[in-house]
């Protein structure tokens, strides 16, 4: 067991890439919160990972309100004994070219991304820095954290911000034990990714099928999506690294799309 006997708080785990990673956290050892704007999928997954003998528990958390973070993190530090990794994982797509985006979409975008990455992080190093015993912050970056696509313009400023983030928190806890590393995935068949083919395709008047492989897998080595379980296990790996030689790093989980 990787993690054992590690606490974790994973955002946006009611779904997709952050309920991959709680449920490998939770095989590896862990105790997770399971922190999501959307309480009552939380609760049902929560509920879920506890019948298989996991400890999990649930938190209504918007990640852009900081008196949510600030006592969610709080509970599950009372409950489950400290914190000792941070999933900063909650996010969303919108479409839209920069000419088109209204002010109050790119405000949103920017703020569950980079507010919610700001707030989550540190309530986090405040429980790790007077704790003790080190850490691990892992921030959910993309591919999009270093380069761009048409119509994402709010999402690969709010990506790219979140390496900034990461960065700066590897050097800064670096003096209590703390490692910070951003993860990049390409695409992934996630309820986000699902819903955002259509009206892409839409958008560039092609089919679902060329979109997929003409625009999101076209520079991949394989043309083959990235899995949850991979993004998954490489959370596992920086939750579990011992030592500061892997931090402020940013990682590509994407089939070779984007080497850099
Ligand atoms: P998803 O839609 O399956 O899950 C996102 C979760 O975040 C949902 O449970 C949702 O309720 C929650 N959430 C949304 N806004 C929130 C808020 N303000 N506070 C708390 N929770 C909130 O999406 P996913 O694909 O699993 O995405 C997870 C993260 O991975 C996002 O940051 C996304 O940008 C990133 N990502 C996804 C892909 C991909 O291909 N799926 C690729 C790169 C990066």
């Amino acid at each position: 067991m990787q993690l054992d006997s590690k606490v974790a708080v994973v955002t946006g785990a009611a779904s997709g890439l952050g309920a991959a990673i709680a449920r490998a956290f939770i095989r590896e050892g862990a105790r997770v919160g399971i922190a999501d704007i959307n309480l009552a999928a939380a609760e049902a997954f929560a509920a879920e990972l506890r019948t298989s003998g996991g400890q999990a528990m649930a938190l209504q958390m918007d990640v852009t309100d900081e008196v949510q973070v600030e006592q969610g993190v709080g509970r599950v530090a009372e409950a489950f004994g400290g914190i000792d990794i941070l999933v900063s994982n909650a996010g969303f797509q919108h479409l839209d070219a920069i000419a088109d985006v209204s002010f109050a979409n790119w405000k949103r975008i920017l703020a569950v991304h980079l507010d919610g990455g700001f707030l989550t992080t540190r309530a986090c190093l405040r429980h790790m820095y007077r704790q003790g015993r080190g850490g691990a912050i892992i921030l959910m970056g993309s591919v999009h954290s270093k380069e761009a696509s048409v119509s994402k313009g709010p999402y690969v400023v709010a990506k790219h911000g979140l390496l900034g983030l990461c960065r700066t928190v590897a050097k800064e806890g670096a003096a209590h034990g703390v490692r910070a590393n951003l993860i990049c995935p390409g695409y992934v068949r996630t309820p986000l990714v699902e819903t955002q083919i259509p009206e892409l395709a839409e958008r560039m008047g092609i089919s679902d099928a060329q979109l997929i492989s003409e625009v999101m897998l076209r520079t991949t080595v394989d043309g083959e999506f990235t899995s949850d379980t991979d993004i998954a296990d490489v959370a596992v790996f920086l939750a579990a690294f011992p030592s500061a030689a892997l931090t402020g790093q940013s990682i590509n989980v994407s089939h070779g799309w984007n080497m850099g």
